[in-house]
């Protein structure tokens, strides 16, 4: 029998970028109205690299959720050479903004980056500190620019990652959780299949990199709404990692990487990197479960593993998916008149977005 409705508990993201001030107050909402709970990533402009400054970046968030929601923001800081680990300590514990992840960007990789250390393996104090107190590290594994600051090519930045520096990172880190963020290649896929552990090494996968494929990217021009890193790769690496999905692994589970950007911005002719698609992200979730015949793993995926690493019970709320047609023809305006166009837009997408979920 074909399934026409889902019932789930409400869905957990891993990771997403809710920016600050009028693009935060526009695409909370469409965050909230999905997910119960999401990781809050800290490349703001400055960046949060104190338990202070997240503490006041939730208030914020806070007061964006529409009233009669509950969302509670799970706060991250930026793994930048100010963090201390005196603050990392501070976050473990803290009763008002506990921290639950410290998130690593590689030197020069995408928005707000250049804080960073040129490699994970170089910020030693701090990632002891994190073994030590059991916040996880949330990597975004790619090698961008080389031991020589040489550039690599941006469509072998994972692999390398994956190849060299991720294994000495477990073999100098032994009790070290670690969330590889947004995994996109076959390679990592291999990785997680034979050394995934829930509790201690996870993987997030977003919406786009298994919808999407660089044919997609570069059909009839290049396509700015896909532009984002990691760039979404070949037709055989999405394939991967769809089939992962049907799997069911306990560490693979939804990070959205929903990632706004202002019109200006993300059309221009060095259009940002970062993929919107916080008003769609669970829908669409739930199309590709769909089409690779997976819709059993879905709630695992969007709502149990996610939480159970972070050490959270899932969500008691749920929320019912039908399966319905519809599309996204408009985009998010902020307060300021900005707009904000997420993916599968049915006038900027690939032309024939048609999203086979919706929330009831
Ligand atoms: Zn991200």
């Amino acid at each position: 029998m074909r399934t026409t409705t889902l019932t789930i508990r409400r869905p957990f993201d891993a990771h997403v970028h809710l920016r600050t001030g009028s693009t935060l107050r526009a695409v909370t909402p469409c965050t909230t109205a999905r997910f119960g709970r999401a990781v809050i990533m800290p490349n703001t402009e400055p960046p949060i690299e104190t338990v202070a400054q997240a503490a006041l970046y939730k208030k914020e968030i806070l007061s964006a959720v529409p009233s009669g929601q509950s969302f509670d923001p799970l706060m991250t800081l930026y793994l930048t050479k100010n963090l201390t680990p005196a603050d990392i300590e501070k976050g473990a514990t803290h009763d008002v903004c506990k921290i639950y992840g410290v998130k690593s960007y590689p030197f020069g990789a995408t928005t707000n980056s250049q804080y960073g250390f040129r490699s994970i393996l170089e910020a030693k104090d701090i990632v002891r500190t994190l073994e030590e107190t059991g916040i996880p590290l949330l990597l975004h594994g790619e090698v961008h620019v080389n031991e020589q600051g040489e550039a690599e090519d941006p469509y072998d930045g994972e692999r390398l990652f994956i190849a060299d520096t991720l294994p000495r990172l477990l073999e100098s880190y032994p009790k070290l959780k670690i969330s590889l963020e947004h995994i996109t290649t076959i390679e990592a896929i291999e990785f997680m299949e034979k050394n995934g552990e829930s509790g201690k090494l996870v993987a997030t996968v977003t919406p786009h990199h298994l919808l999407y494929d660089r044919r997609h990217a570069f059909s009839g021009g290049y396509r700015a709404l896909l532009h984002c890193k990691p760039l979404v790769k070949r037709h055989e690496d999405r394939e991967r990692l769809r089939d992962m999905m049907k799997k069911g692994f306990p560490f693979v589970y939804a990070g959205t990487d929903s990632a706004p950007h202002p019109e200006s911005k993300k059309f221009s002719s060095c259009c940002a990197f970062g993929v919107f698609n916080a008003p769609a992200a669970v829908e669409l979730y739930a199309h590709v479960f769909d089409d690779i015949g997976a819709l059993n793993k879905l709630e695992d995926f969007l709502s149990v593993n996610g939480p159970r690493f972070f050490g959270l019970a899932p969500d008691i709320d749920t929320i019912k998916l039908e399966k319905k047609d519809w599309h996204i023809t408009e985009p998010i305006v902020t307060d300021e008149g900005t707009r904000i166009f997420p993916i599968y837009h049915a006038i900027h997408g690939l032309g024939n977005e048609v999203m086979r979920w919706k929330i009831a």
